[in-house]
């Protein structure tokens, strides 16, 4: 069997949050391979902990893939100030082939826009991907699941922080399936009565108030925070808040676009001008600037940049996928040049950690060994980008850890999914399949 079909069969998928199935990355034809450790969502600590104490692994995923892809030269991104983790993937970098690409620590280090220019000096093209310019990049976690792929050992479980107001704030492995009520349990339980959930992230996440939702195989961590904490007003705002205000409030200062991660990189997206398309009594896909296409959803327009408190980043979220379902496509005439004055705009993650009002949440989220023993899980049918998968079980089937139990639809983009724990399957429908242990 060839590493990619391995990866297919083992169903792994993007980690970092995309979910897109690796097995497809393993089958192109890139000059370079890109380990992305960058992690840059503030209080995230979940690659920083997986490469501090699975090294060894991480770096032998990456030289399985670099040696099936046949790559010329392999790059682990990884930020500087991450003196233990850059020590401990340093330790099994055996290869001339692979050099460390120190990064600094700012936001968002991590988008693959960025780590390809860092390490390559190439510019992706408008609206490409990575291979557009000989590239494929792969989240650490990826690169661990790759690497157990290799021997045959599924996906089941998934590494996540949980901090925020959390008693101990830690990072570990979680069963797929797993509600948040449990992972919050494992961290000690929440340090406030009212709180939400931010997953994934307070950039780039989503909030949620919901402790039944389940852990998926692209969920990096959850942040608890109080429920009158600044990010939780500020993000639970009806969405026709969000357009109301900024309709009235813009004044057009141009601040989003000013320090926007791609606008600097050399793209066309301006938020300034995505918030002009708020005035227009008209709908729809096309009263909107369509520059909002090259928005890489960074959040730092709306969470940091804009004086106003607005929202430029849902202006553009909005504005994509109006234009989607009309078919409109923005087509960028100007060449990607990067601005002079990137290096001195770029937004250290300490000043934004501050002006998100959570300096007090700043802490380390150790790795603990222990595994959770879950009672039943959850395990959606679709956490991956492509088809749903089709269950492969009924309900009353006994199933063992690790067996397949929904599968990739034939000739379809999709993922494998397998069960996280051994029990009775109790339910099965068009979502999910729940698990009784
Ligand atoms: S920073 Fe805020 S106020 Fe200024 S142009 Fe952008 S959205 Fe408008
Ligand atoms: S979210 Fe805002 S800052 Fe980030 S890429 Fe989009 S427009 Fe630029």
């Amino acid at each position: 069997m060839s590493l990619a079909d391995k990866i297919l069969a083992s169903g792994v998928v993007g980690a970092g949050g995309a979910g897109f199935p690796s097995h497809i990355k393993a089958k192109s034809t890139p000059e370079f391979i890109l380990a992305n450790g960058a992690e840059c969502e503030p209080l995230i600590h979940k690659d920083y902990e997986l490469m501090v104490n699975y090294g060894e692994e991480i770096v032998a995923g990456l030289n399985l893939l670099a040696e099936e892809l046949q790559v010329s030269k392999s790059f682990f991104g990884i930020k500087k100030k991450n003196t233990k983790a850059v020590d401990s993937i340093n330790k099994h970098l055996n290869s001339v082939n692979t050099s460390l690409t120190l990064l600094g620590d700012y936001y968002p280090s991590g988008d693959e826009y960025e780590l390809v220019y860092a390490a390559t000096g190439r510019l992706i093209p408008p609206a490409g991907i990575p291979l557009d310019v000989g590239c494929v990049v792969n989240n650490v976690e990826t690169l661990y699941n790759i690497y157990l792929a290799d021997q045959d050992i599924p996906v089941t479980e998934k590494f996540v922080s949980v901090v925020g107001a959390v008693k101990n704030p830690s990072s570990f492995f979680a069963p797929v399936g797993i509600t948040f009520r449990e992972l919050v349990d494992f961290a000690g339980g929440a340090t406030v009565n009212d709180f939400g959930l931010f997953v994934g992230g307070v950039m780039m996440g989503m909030l949620s108030f919901d402790l039944e939702d389940v852990v998926t195989k692209t969920t990096a961590g959850i942040i608890v925070l109080p429920k009158e904490h600044y990010l939780i007003k500020r993000k639970n705002q009806p969405e026709q808040n969000w357009h109301r205000i900024g309709k009235s409030a813009c004044d057009q200062c141009s601040y989003c676009t000013e320090l926007c991660p791609r606008y600097l990189l050399g793209y066309e997206v301006e938020p300034h001008k995505v918030m002009r398309s708020l005035g227009f009594t008209k709908t729809g896909g096309s009263v909107w600037n369509q520059m909002a296409e090259l928005c890489c959803s960074c959040g730092l327009c709306t969470l940091y940049s804009c004086p106003e408190d607005l929202y430029p980043k849902e202006a553009c979220d909005k504005a994509k996928v109006e234009m989607k379902s009309e078919g409109i496509k923005f087509i960028q005439q100007k060449p990607v040049k990067v601005h002079p004055i990137k290096d001195g705009r770029r937004v250290p993650l300490k000043q934004l950690i501050q002006k998100l009002l959570l300096k007090d949440y700043d802490v380390p989220a150790p790795f603990r060994y222990e595994r959770m023993n879950p009672d039943s899980v959850k395990i959606l049918l679709k956490q991956h980008i492509g088809e749903i998968s089709n269950p492969l079980v009924i309900e009353g089937n006994y199933v063992e850890k690790g067996q397949l139990i929904a599968e990739v639809p034939e000739r379809k983009l999709g993922s494998n999914i397998h069960s996280s724990i051994s029990g009775i399957v109790e339910k099965v429908n068009k979502d999910y399949i729940k698990i009784v242990s």
